[in-house]
Parts: C-alpha cells; structure tokens; sequence
C-alpha cells in the first residue's frame, strides 16, 4: 500500500492522495446504510491523472470507485473488493458556458446547484434538479442518469447530455457526441456511459444542453383526506392534458417527520399533499394551468387547494419537500429508501399496494416522490442492528419490487442500482437483457476493475441488503 501511495502521489501531488484513517472513513459511505473503508483515496485534478492512475490500476490488477459527493442512494459508491476510491471532487471547474450552441462544458466535480446557478445568470436553464442538488456533482448525476422534481416537463440528466470525455478502465480516453443539437453517427454511446453507476469508466469532462430559463413559476398545495384521492387526481390532472412542471407526493407519515423536524406548515391531518409546480413566460397562462389543476384535484376530493402567494412562499414549501429525506433520517436509524416507477395507469395501484406491504410486514414506510413521473420514494424505517426487524424489510423490499414489475414498471426511476438493488435485476430485466449487459460489461472491463460488486446480482442470491 505504501508502495501505491507513492506511485499516485506521482500522479496526482501529495495533496490528493488520501491514506489516514480518520479521512478515508469519510469516502466509504454514500446515502444508503452501507459502509466499507477504503484502502487508499485519490483526488486527480486532471484528465491526464485519471488516465494515469487507470493505467496504473489495470496494471496492479487494482480495483477503482469513481466517487462524486457520495450522496447515492444506492450503494454505488461505496467501495468494495478493496477497490481504493477515484473522487472527482477536485475536477469542479465550469470549463464553457457557450450561449450560441446552448451548452455547458464541465468537469464531472461540478456540484449541481453551481451549475444552475452559473448558467441562470446568463439568462440559461439547466432543468435536471435531484432534491440533493446542492450534495451532488454532475460526474455523479450522470453515472446515476439522476432525475428530479421537474422531471415531469423537461426530463432527467441523460436529456441533457450531449457528449461525454471517459477513460475506460485501462486508461484510454474516449469522446462521445458532440455539441450539435443532432448527432446519431453509430451506436449512442454517450447513452451507455450514462447510468453506467461507474462500472465502466470515469466520467472526466460533460458537454450538457442547456434551454432558455423559463422567467415565471407558480406552486399550489393540494391536500387530501385519502392518499388514493391524491393518486387518481395525479393521472386525472396528465390525462386532461395538463403538463406541470413538477407534480410532488407527500404522504401522512411524511409530513409528520418533516413538521418534526424542519417545521413547513403542511397540514398534520392530511392523509397526503400534493405540490405542483408549473413554469413558463406568461403569468396568465400559468394562472390558468393552476385554475385547471384546482379544478380537476377538488373533482377527485381534494379538501383544500391553496396557491403559494409569493417567492417567499413557493420556497418554503419546496425546502419542505427537500427536507423529506434528512427529516425521516431522524425517525430511525435507518431507511431503506427505494425508488420504484411505474407507467401513470399504475400509479393509485402502487400507492395501496405500499401501504399494504407496510401493514403486512408491520413497517413504517413513509411515501413520498415525483409521483407525476409514477416514481415513488417508500422508504422503508428501520435499525438495521436487528436482524429480525431487517427480515422483515427485506421481504417488504422485495414485494414492492415485485408489485412495481407487475404493474409494467422499475426497481429504479433515478437512483439507480448500485448495491441496493442489484439482487433483483434479472426479475426487472430477464435473462437475456442481464446478459447482455453483462456482456457489455466484459467488452468494455475485462479486467472487472471499475466499481465491482455494482450492479450484477451476486450468484446464489445474496443477501442484497448485507455487505
Ligand atoms: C437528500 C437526498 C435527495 C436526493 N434526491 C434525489 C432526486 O431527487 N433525484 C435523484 O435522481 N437522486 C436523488 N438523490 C440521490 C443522489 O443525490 C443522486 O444519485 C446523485 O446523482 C448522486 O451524485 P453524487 O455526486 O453524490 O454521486 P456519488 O454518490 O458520488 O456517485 C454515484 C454513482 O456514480 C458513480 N460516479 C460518480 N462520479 C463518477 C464519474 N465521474 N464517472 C463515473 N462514475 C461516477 C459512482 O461510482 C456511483 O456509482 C438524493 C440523495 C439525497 C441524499
């Protein structure tokens, strides 16, 4: 290891190699409840050392963990197998801002909220918004294709790639796309780097679209005695032919974590809320889309629809939906935050079914998500220090997989894979679709040094909840 710590010191200075103990506990873990140390961190500030070090790594054999923020929800960058961790953290320069091509060009470090900031101030948008934007770089968003609330209008991260620097796992550099609006020269590999959770290179440079920042938005509050009452005026509000910026679930037991903790003035006795947001030039219009929306949500038995007056006031009811996942982190120990998604049709169906499995299982399962995108958050509460308890979260987990499956859905909508989830690829995607991933896997890391343990259910069916 010492002999390791030298050579990439070599590579990246003395400052980016990182050995002590009490530093590489804080690369070990992401935003799930799995941890493991690695051996050794390195923070390359160029695509020449993320080249150096891959080449480094494929000749000892040495397994690597891209690693942006580290704010996954899936396990992805926790490091196993001994794979020592690349964090991006350092490459966080914003390299272009061209407002003829409509671009950004930025390293993968590049936390997102900066990014919306700096390309806002030119009069630009950058719609991708995952509530952690202010924990999460574009390197990691993209290696998660992470969505959003805005989701519903404008989309995920992978939309808005347009190119894409990567260094394979042996240290070759590849471009991909390019900067025009159309390119479909061979296979759309920009397309297959993302989402690829870092199991087959680093991500070292983005070339991201950008689209003319819309110049009014408008929230409303829609709140409702019964959660099904919530999921039926969801699909009534799309199927009139309505497209809000952002349509938000937040169920009874989330509020009651969120008004514990982060206080936001949403109803206690509400069985759910829905925040829709909408977004445009023209206020009238808007005023008009919320009209609608008031109309078709009172139709389906919302008790109360009340329009956020001011900035001031959207915001605050948008923190409160940001405050979801620390506010229920204080609940219990642990969360077993999943991600499901499923076409709108099933959207009511999914809702009951999750407060089914909770009873059944005996399990609080807050609900909440961008359920306009039918991509729901029910997280699981848990200790993961009781094994009986986790058994429990285990065969819930595993329902509300089966039942997202079964309704023509998704384990995941944005989060990804990673550890979490990878148990149950093959009852998502059947066998030949798995081996053919499997097959892209070996072609592009023969070695299997980018991220191992990521992704592949483990043979015999391991526990996907253990290390
Ligand atoms: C409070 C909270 C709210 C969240 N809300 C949302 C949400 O609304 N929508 C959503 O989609 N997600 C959400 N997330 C999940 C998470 O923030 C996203 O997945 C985010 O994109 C991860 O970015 P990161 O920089 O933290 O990546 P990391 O956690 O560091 O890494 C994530 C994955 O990307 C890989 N990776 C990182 N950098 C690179 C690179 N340069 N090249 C190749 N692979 C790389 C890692 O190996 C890992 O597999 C939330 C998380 C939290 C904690």
């Amino acid at each position: 290891m010492a002999e390791l710590a030298a050579a990439l010191r070599a590579i990246a200075g003395d400052g980016g190699v990182l050995t002590a103990p009490e530093d590489l506990i804080a690369y070990g873990f992401d935003g799930t409840f799995f941890d493991r140390t690695p051996p050794l961190v390195v923070l390359p500030q160029t695509i020449d050392e993320v080249v150096a070090i891959h080449r480094l790594a494929t000749r000892e054999r040495l397994a690597i963990t891209p690693r942006a923020m580290g704010s996954g929800l899936s396990g992805g960058s926790v490091p196993l197998d001994g794979s020592i961790v690349l964090g991006v953290a350092r490459m966080n320069r914003i390299l272009a801002i061209d407002t003829v091509d409509r671009v950004a060009v930025v390293e993968p470090g590049v936390i997102t909220a900066d990014l919306q900031a700096a390309v806002e101030r030119q009069g630009l948008f950058y719609p991708p918004d995952p509530s952690s934007l202010r924990q999460s770089a574009i390197g990691g968003n993209i290696a998660e294709n992470a969505g959003g609330a805005r989701g519903l209008k404008y989309g995920v991260t992978g939309d808005y790639v347009l190119a894409l620097a990567v260094v394979l796992p042996d240290g070759t550099l590849i471009r991909t796309g390019g900067r025009s609006v159309k390119n479909v020269t061979g296979y759309n590999l920009r397309a297959l780097f993302t989402g690829a959770e870092g199991t087959l290179g680093t991500i070292v440079e983005a070339t991201l679209r950008l689209i003319t920042r819309p110049t009014a938005a408008r929230t409303a509050l829609a709140v409702f005695e019964r959660l099904e009452d919530a999921a039926a005026s969801v699909t009534a509000v799309l199927e009139a032919g309505i497209l809000p910026t952002s349509i938000e679930l937040i169920d009874r037991l989330t509020i009651r974590c969120i008004e514990e903790n982060a206080p936001a003035g949403l109803p206690r006795d509400a069985d759910a809320v829905l925040l829709f947001g909408v977004d445009g030039d023209h206020v009238e219009i808007l005023d008009g889309e919320l009209a609608a929306i008031e109309r078709v949500a009172r139709e389906h038995g919302a008790r109360d629809v009340t329009r956020a007056h001011d900035a001031a006031e959207s915001d605050r009811l948008w923190a409160a939906r940001r405050a979801i996942s620390p506010s229920l982190a204080r609940r219990r120990p642990n969360k077993l935050g999943e991600d499901i998604a499923v076409p709108r049709r099933g959207i009511v169906a999914m809702c009951a079914r999750v407060r089914e499995i909770a009873a059944k299982y005996d399990l609080e399962i807050p609900l909440f998500g961008h359920i306009g995108d039918g991509n729901l958050h029910p997280n699981i509460l848990c200790d993961k220090r009781d094994p009986a308890e986790m058994a429990r979260v285990a065969a819930a987990a595993r329902e509300i997989f089966e039942a997202a499956v079964a309704l023509g859905g998704t384990l995941s909508g944005e989060h990804g894979i990673g550890l979490l989830k990878k148990q149950f690829m093959e009852l998502d995607l059947g066998p030949e679709t798995l081996a053919l991933m499997r097959a892209i896997k070996t072609a592009v890391d023969p070695l299997g040094i980018m991220n191992p343990g990521k992704i592949f259910p483990e043979p015999g069916g391991a526990d996907a909840f253990r290390l």
